[in-house]
Protein backbone atom coordinates (compact mmCIF):
# COMPACT_ATOMS: atom_id res chain seq x y z
CA UNK A 1 0.00 0.00 0.00
CA UNK A 2 0.89 3.74 -0.88
CA UNK A 3 0.75 5.72 1.89
CA UNK A 4 1.57 9.96 1.81
CA UNK A 5 2.25 11.42 4.47
CA UNK A 6 1.92 15.34 5.43
CA UNK A 7 4.66 16.49 3.62
CA UNK A 8 3.70 14.81 0.07
CA UNK A 9 6.30 12.04 0.19
CA UNK A 10 5.37 8.75 -0.74
CA UNK A 11 5.81 5.80 1.64
CA UNK A 12 5.52 2.09 0.23
CA UNK A 13 3.91 -0.60 3.58
CA UNK A 14 2.58 -3.68 4.02
CA UNK A 15 -0.44 -3.37 5.78
CA UNK A 16 -2.34 -6.57 5.93
CA UNK A 17 -6.16 -6.42 5.75
CA UNK A 18 -8.87 -5.83 9.09
CA UNK A 19 -8.16 -9.18 11.32
CA UNK A 20 -12.01 -9.07 11.87
CA UNK A 21 -13.58 -8.38 8.24
CA UNK A 22 -10.79 -8.71 5.87
CA UNK A 23 -11.54 -5.27 4.62
CA UNK A 24 -8.49 -2.87 3.84
CA UNK A 25 -7.88 -0.16 6.20
CA UNK A 26 -6.97 3.35 5.10
CA UNK A 27 -3.82 4.99 6.77
CA UNK A 28 -3.44 8.72 7.68
CA UNK A 29 -1.13 11.30 9.41
CA UNK A 30 -1.74 13.28 11.87
CA UNK A 31 -0.06 16.52 12.32
CA UNK A 32 3.44 17.18 11.08
CA UNK A 33 6.88 18.80 11.69
CA UNK A 34 5.89 21.75 13.55
CA UNK A 35 3.51 19.90 16.66
CA UNK A 36 4.80 18.19 18.95
CA UNK A 37 3.25 14.74 18.11
CA UNK A 38 3.26 13.22 15.28
CA UNK A 39 0.83 10.50 15.16
CA UNK A 40 -0.84 7.75 12.53
CA UNK A 41 -4.49 6.00 11.97
CA UNK A 42 -5.11 2.84 10.53
CA UNK A 43 -8.81 2.93 9.90
CA UNK A 44 -10.78 -0.40 8.49
CA UNK A 45 -12.97 0.79 6.10
CA UNK A 46 -15.41 -2.27 6.39
CA UNK A 47 -15.86 -2.37 10.31
CA UNK A 48 -14.11 1.12 11.59
CA UNK A 49 -11.94 -0.69 13.81
CA UNK A 50 -9.12 2.01 14.59
CA UNK A 51 -5.51 1.65 15.54
CA UNK A 52 -4.37 5.50 16.26
CA UNK A 53 -0.64 5.53 17.91
CA UNK A 54 1.60 8.67 18.40
CA UNK A 55 4.96 9.50 18.77
CA UNK A 56 6.90 12.74 20.15
CA UNK A 57 9.91 13.70 19.42
CA UNK A 58 10.61 10.87 16.06
CA UNK A 59 9.43 11.19 12.86
CA UNK A 60 7.00 10.02 10.54
CA UNK A 61 8.88 7.07 9.50
CA UNK A 62 8.71 5.55 13.27
CA UNK A 63 4.94 6.86 13.33
CA UNK A 64 4.64 4.41 10.96
CA UNK A 65 6.59 1.81 11.56
CA UNK A 66 5.44 1.34 14.74
CA UNK A 67 1.27 1.81 14.25
CA UNK A 68 2.14 -0.70 11.34
CA UNK A 69 3.56 -3.26 12.88
CA UNK A 70 0.88 -3.07 15.92
CA UNK A 71 -1.81 -3.61 13.21
CA UNK A 72 -0.06 -6.11 11.39
CA UNK A 73 0.31 -7.82 14.55
CA UNK A 74 -3.82 -8.43 15.34
CA UNK A 75 -5.61 -11.26 14.78
CA UNK A 76 -8.94 -11.94 14.42
CA UNK A 77 -11.22 -13.57 18.05
ZN1 LIG B 1 -12.72 -4.51 9.64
Amino acid sequence: MIIQDNHGEQHEYNVLPCPLCGEDPEVVTIGNDACKSRGVRITCKGCTLKLEQHTLKKGFEYAFLFTLTKWNRRTGI
